[in-house]
């Protein structure tokens, strides 16, 4: 996936951690990765790599948001889209591994 030009790295894992905790997603500017844990249902994983999105673009243009301000714009902007006809699993199809609908539930 191309953010700003950069080419980032999807990952798609059965856990993922960030400060040792569980995390539905975690990416990482300085090696152009995202990960998103495969342990959540489609809509989840793709507002989860819309998340990291966001996260890549703050530190990329150093705008300064705050964590809980990423979290509002994620699911402020997955809801527009969603609501208004995009179909948003074009976000999975960078996915390393991932099959598709393995995890719907
Ligand atoms: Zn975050």
């Amino acid at each position: 996936m191309k953010i700003l030009g950069y080419d980032y790295t999807v990952s798609y894992l059965p856990g993922v951690k960030e400060g040792g905790a569980d995390a539905s997603g975690f990416c990482t500017v300085e090696k152009q990765t995202l990960k998103v844990s495969r342990d959540q249902v489609q809509q989840c994983m793709e507002s989860t790599i819309l998340h990291e999105i966001i996260e890549v673009l703050n530190r990329h243009l150093s705008l300064g948001l705050e964590h809980p301000v990423i979290e509002r714009l994620e699911a402020g902007l997955y809801t527009v889209f969603r609501d208004n006809g995009v179909d948003m699993s074009f976000l999975l199809k960078d996915l390393e591994n991932y099959t598709g609908g393995e995890n719907i539930t």
